[in-house]
C-alpha cells in the first residue's frame, strides 16, 4: 500500500474528517487473539482521543449496535478494551504486510445485506448514454453528446425523475433512438437499487478492491453510502467505492451480477460516522466528495470533485425506495446511493476516455467523512474472504502462555448445528432401539476411558481453562466417574404399577426420554459440566446436542472423540462448536430441540429463558453465585482459613459455588482477617502446569479486566482492600491475577452484590449469628452457603435457614459430590436439578397408563 500523501502529519489527520473526533465515528477491527483473551476475531470499535477502543462489550456486531440506539449506548460508556492509538491501528491498517497480532480496520459494515442504487448521478447517466450510443468511437460520441445535450436542453439534474417533464424527454429520446435503461432508472418514478450480492465482498480501508477480470473497461464510482436501522431510519453515513465495470453492466442489465458480485468487488469505510448534532441527513445531501486516481506503472493522476446535490434523487427516497412494504432488512442495510462522478479523461490515447489498471490507488474523500484508500487489483488475485468476516475455525490461546496456541478449531454455523439437530432427532429410535444393556456399556466404557486418559484430559483442560493440573485433573476424574454413575442408573429406571381406584383397572406410571436435548456449557468447568449433562441425557434415552463455550473448544473435542470411541451410534451425540449468538441461539430456538439444559451467566440464562419460553420448550438453567461463607467466634480458625481460602480462590475465583462473602462476627473478625492475609500472601500464582502453583492464570483478558475493575469499584465504594488484587508478570505472558481481599465492606456494595467471577472476596462484619445469617441470605442469588461453627446448634440451624440450593458446614462453599442434587434457589437457578437420582426431572417426561384388564 502506497503511503498516504502528508507523511509528516499523523495518520488520524489524513484519514479522520476534517473535523477530526468531534462526530463520532465507528468502525471494526480485527482483534488479536493476544487482545480479546480467547479467539481472534471481528470486534465494533469507537475511534475517540483515548485511542481505538474495541466496543464488543456494548453489542457483538455492528449491526447489533446500528439496530439499538447507537448514539445513546456509546455515551452511557462502558468497559471498553483500548486496542491501541489511532495512529498505530491505522499504520497496520495500510500496512502492505499486516501484522496479525497488531489490531487493524475491517470494513465497518458486517451482518447487513450492503444494497446499491443504479444510476443517480445525473452526468453520469449522459455519459452512459453517449457511451452506448458510442461503442468506443470519439467522433460519435461527440455527435450523440451535442444531440442529448440539445434535447434536455438545460441541467439534467433539475428534471425531477416521473415528473410529466421527465416523462416528456423520454418520449423525445425514444424517437430520437437515444434512450436507454440508464435514463430510465434516472428519471423514471422507480429508483433502480439492487442487492450487492454477499455483503462480505465489501472490503474496508486500506484492502484491494477487486475487479472482474472479465472487464477491460473500468472505473471507480465514489458515492456516499447510507446506514439504515432495521426500523428504516438512517444512523449514520460513509464513503464507499462500487467499483462501475462498464463494458460488462453496461452491455447488459442482466449482467450486474457479473459487474457488482465478486470478491472485493466495492469498498466502504473508513469509519461510519454517526449522525448527532455535528453531522446530519441535511450534512449528506450536501456532503462535497473527492476521488483521485494514481497509477502505478503510468503515473496517471486523475483528481475529480462532486457533491452530493449532483444525484438526480433525494437520499431519504433511495431509502424509500429500498426499504418499504415490499422489502424488509432485519439486520438493517448499507445503501450506495449512487456513484458521484464519471471519469471521462483519457488515460491511454485521445478519445479512449478513462479505464482503470491494476495496481491503481484510489482516494476517495469528503470533509465531511474523512478518506478512504484502497488500491485495484483483479478480484481473483485479492485475499479471499476469511473467518474475519465469517468465523470458521479459531485459535485456542493457553491463558498461562498466550503465546502458545493449543489448536485451531472450527466454529460451526448455524446450518451446521440445524444439520446435528436434524441427525440427534433421525438418531432417537436407534438410541432407543439399542436397549437398556448396551445403552448402559457404552456410558460404562466412556467413563473408563475418561478414567484412563485423565491425566491427558487434566492437562489440556488446565492449558486452556488456566485452572491447575491437580484441578484439572480431578475435574477429568469426576467427568469419568459422572458417566459411570449414569450407566448404573440407565438399568435402574424403575416405574410405578398402582391399583387404580376404578375398579378393575391397574394403572402405571413410566418414564421417557424428552427426545433432542439441546446442551449449552460455560467454560469454566470444561469437562465436568459437559459430562453432567450429557451423562443423564444419554442414560434416560435422549440424543445430544451438545455446544460448549467459545473458550474451551479442546476439552469439549477431546470428550466428544472418546463418546465416538466408546460406540455410540451416530446422531446421537453431536459436538457443535461455535459461538452463543449464532449455534447458542438455533439450539435454543429450533423447535426440534424439546430440552434445553444451560449453565452460564445471568443475562445469558435470561435471554435464553425468553427465547425459550416462546415455545414452551423445557428448560433448566444453572446460573450465577454471591455465595456466602460464615464464620463464626466459635470456629476453628485454621478450618475457617482453609474452608475461605479454596471456596475463594483455588479454581481462581472461577466457580459459581465460589465463596466471593465471607461474613465474620466480630470476637474472630480480626484473628481470621490476620490469618488470611498470611495464608493469601503465601498462595503461588503461576502457570497452571507448574509444580506448586496454587492459583493458575484467569481465563482471558477480558475476565481479568473484569475483575480488576472490580478491585478498583471495591476502594472507590471505600473498602479496604487487605492485600493482592494486582495484574502481575510471570515467566510466559499471561493474565495473572494475585488474590484480592477486601474487609470494611457493606451489604450493599457493588463487590457484595454482583458476581465477580475472580479471585476477589469481601469480609462483612456481623455482630452474632443471627446478623451473619441475615447478611448470608441478603442476596439475590443462592446456589451455595456455608458456616464455620463448631456449635452443632448454630449448624443446625444454619443449614435450615440458609437460602440456598447447597448448604456446607466446615467445608467450603465449592467442591461438591457428583451423585448427589446439585443447584440453587432465587437467581442462581430456574427448573429442576441437575446430577445423582434427580437429573431424571429433567431428562425424563412422565407417562400414565390406564389397563382395563376385562
Ligand atoms: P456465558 O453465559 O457467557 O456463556 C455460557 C454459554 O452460553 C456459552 O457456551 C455461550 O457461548 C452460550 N451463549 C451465549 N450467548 C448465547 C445465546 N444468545 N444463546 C445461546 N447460548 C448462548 O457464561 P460463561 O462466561 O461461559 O460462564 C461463566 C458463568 O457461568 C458465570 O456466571 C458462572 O456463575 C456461571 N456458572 C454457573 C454454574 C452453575 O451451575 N450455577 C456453573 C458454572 C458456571
Amino acid at each position: 500500500m502506497t503511503k498516504p500523501n502528508g507523511t509528516s502529519a499523523s495518520l488520524a489527520t489524513s484519514f479522520l474528517p476534517r473535523d477530526g473526533l468531534d462526530g463520532l465515528l465507528l468502525g471494526r477491527a480485527h482483534v488479536p487473539a493476544k487482545l480479546t483473551g480467547s479467539v481472534a476475531g471481528p470486534s465494533p470499535v469507537w475511534i475517540t482521543d483515548h485511542g481505538v477502543l474495541d466496543i464488543s462489550s456494548l453489542a457483538p456486531t455492528m449491526a447489533d449496535l446500528l439496530a439499538d440506539e447507537p448514539v445513546a449506548r456509546l455515551r452511557e460508556g462502558g468497559s471498553f478494551t483500548r486496542l491501541g492509538s489511532i495512529d498505530d491501528v491505522l499504520a497496520n491498517t495500510l500496512a502492505a504486510d499486516r501484522n496479525e497480532q497488531v489490531p487493524y480496520l475491517l470494513a465497518p459494515i458486517d451482518l447487513q445485506p450492503v444494497k446499491a442504487c443504479g444510476v443517480t448521478f445525473a452526468c453520469s447517466m449522459i455519459e452512459r448514454v453517449i457511451e452506448e450510443h458510442a461503442g468506443g468511437d470519439p467522433a460519435k460520441a461527440e455527435a450523440a453528446r451535442s444531440k442529448v445535450g440539445k434535447a434536455i436542453g438545460g441541467e439534467i439534474a433539475s428534471v425531477v425523475p416521473g415528473s410529466d417533464q421527465a416523462e416528456a424527454l423520454k418520449a423525445f429520446l425514444l424517437n430520437e433512438g437515444l434512450w436507454s435503461q440508464y435514463l430510465e432508472v434516472g428519471i423514471g418514478p422507480y429508483a433502480e437499487v439492487f442487492t450487492k450480492s454477499q455483503v462480505l465482498s465489501s472490503v474496508g480501508l486500506g484492502d484491494q478492491i477487486g475487479i472482474n477480470p472479465i472487464s477491460s473497461w473500468n472505473n471507480p464510482e465514489p458515492e456516499v453510502v447510507l446506514v439504515v436501522a432495521p426500523d428504516g431510519r438512517v444512523v449514520g453515513a460513509t464513503l464507499g467505492n462500487d467499483v462501475n465495470l462498464r463494458d460488462v453492466e453496461g452491455r447488459s442489465a442482466l449482467l450486474l451480477g457479473k459487474a457488482k458480485d465478486n470478491n472485493a468487488s466495492c469498498a466502504i469505510g473508513p469509519f461510519i460516522r454517526l449522525f448527532d448534532d455535528t453531522f446530519g441527513i441535511d450534512d449528506v445531501r450536501a456532503a462535497e466528495v473527492s476521488v483521485e486516481v494514481l497509477g502505478k506503472e503510468d503515473g496517471f493522476r486523475l483528481k475529480a470533485k462532486s457533491d452530493m446535490g449532483q444525484i438526480s434523487r433525494d437520499v431519504l427516497d433511495l431509502v424509500g425506495q429500498t426499504m418499504n412494504d415490499c422489502h424488509q432488512y432485519p439486520d438493517g442495510f448499507a445503501l450506495f446511493t449512487g456513484t458521484l462522478f464519471a471519469p471521462i479523461q483519457d488515460r491511454d490515447a485521445p478519445g479512449m476516455g478513462f479505464t482503470h489498471k491494476i495496481g491503481d490507488t484510489v482516494v476517495i474523500s469528503s470533509p465531511t467523512l474523512g478518506r478512504l484508500e484502497n488500491q485495484v487489483t483483479y478480484s481473483s488475485d485479492a485475499p479471499p474472504w476469511t473467518w474475519a468476516t465469517g468465523h470458521s475455525a479459531a485459535a485456542n490461546i493457553n491463558p498461562s502462555d498466550t503465546d502458545e496456541v493449543i489448536g485451531e478449531f472450527a466454529r460451526g454455523s448455524v446450518a451446521d448445528t440445524q444439520a446435528a439437530i436434524e441427525a440427534a432427532e433421525a438418531a432417537l429410535p436407534v438410541w432407543l432401539g439399542l436397549g437398556i444393556l448396551r445403552r448402559s456399556d457404552i456410558l460404562d466404557q466412556i467413563g473408563n476411558m475418561i478414567l484412563a486418559r485423565k491425566a491427558e484430559l487434566g492437562q489440556l483442560l488446565s492449558r486452556e481453562e488456566g485452572k491447575t493440573l491437580p484441578e484439572g485433573i480431578g475435574e477429568a476424574a469426576r467427568a469419568g466417574y459422572i458417566f459411570k454413575f449414569f450407566a448404573a442408573e440407565v438399568l435402574r429406571q424403575a416405574g410405578d404399577l398402582l391399583d387404580s381406584v376404578r375398579p378393575g383397572l391397574d394403572v402405571s406410571v413410566t418414564r421417557e426420554p424428552v427426545g433432542v436435548v439441546g446442551l449449552i456449557t460455560p467454560w469454566n468447568f470444561p469437562i465436568a459440566i459437559p459430562a453432567w449433562k450429557i451423562a443423564p441425557a444419554l442414560a434416560y434415552g435422549n440424543t445430544v446436542v451438545f455446544k460448549p463455550a467459545e473458550l474451551v473448544p479442546g476439552s469439549a473435542h477431546a470428550l466428544a472423540e472418546i463418546i465416538v470411541e466408546a460406540g455410540i451410534p451416530a446422531g446421537v451425540f453431536n459436538l457443535v462448536m461455535g459461538s452463543g449468538r449464532e449455534v447458542g441461539n438455533e439450539i435454543v430456538t429450533n423447535p426440534k430441540v424439546a430440552a434445553i439444559s444451560f449453565t452460564g451467566s445471568v443475562p445469558t440464562g435470561r435471554h435464553i429463558a425468553a427465547q425459550a419460553g416462546i415455545r414452551l420448550a423445557r428448560l433448566q438453567l444453572e446460573m450465577g453465585g454471591k455465595n456466602p461463607l460464615v464464620v463464626l467466634d466459635d470456629a476453628d480458625l485454621n478450618t475457617a482459613v482453609d474452608c475461605a481460602v479454596n471456596g475463594a480462590f483455588f479454581s481462581t475465583g472461577q466457580r459459581c459455588t465460589a465463596s466471593s462473602r465471607l461474613v465474620v462476627t466480630r470476637g474472630i473478625h480480626d484473628r481470621f482477617v490476620d490469618a488470611m492475609k498470611a495464608r493469601m500472601e503465601a498462595l503461588v500464582v503461576d502457570h497452571a502446569l507448574k509444580d506448586g502453583t496454587h492459583i493458575g492464570p484467569v481465563v482471558d483478558e477480558n475476565q481479568l479486566e473484569q475483575d480488576l475493575k472490580y478491585v478498583a469499584v471495591g476502594k472507590d465504594e471505600g473498602a479496604e482492600l487487605v492485600c493482592g488484587g494486582d495484574r502481575v508478570e510471570r515467566a510466559t505472558p499471561g493474565f495473572y491475577m494475585t488474590p484480592a481481599l477486601f474487609t470494611g465492606t457493606a451489604p450493599d456494595m457493588r463487590i457484595n452484590r454482583e458476581e465477580i467471577f475472580g479471585p476477589v472476596a469481601s469480609i462483612q462484619l456481623a455482630d452474632d449469628f443471627d446478623h451473619a445469617l441475615a447478611l448470608a441470605n441478603d442476596t439475590e442469588f443462592g446456589l451455595s452457603s456455608g458456616i464455620v461453627t463448631q456449635s452443632l446448634k448454630h449448624a443446625s440451624y444454619f443449614k435450615a435457614k440458609a437460602r440456598a440450593g447447597m448448604v456446607m458446614v466446615n467445608v467450603p462453599t465449592a467442591g461438591v459430590d457428583y451423585h448427589v442434587p446439585f443447584g440453587g434457589t432465587k437467581g442462581s437457578s430456574f427448573g429442576s436439578r441437575e446430577q445423582g437420582t434427580y437429573a431424571k426431572e429433567f431428562y425424563t417426561t412422565v407417562k400414565t397408563a390406564y389397563t382395563f384388564a376385562g
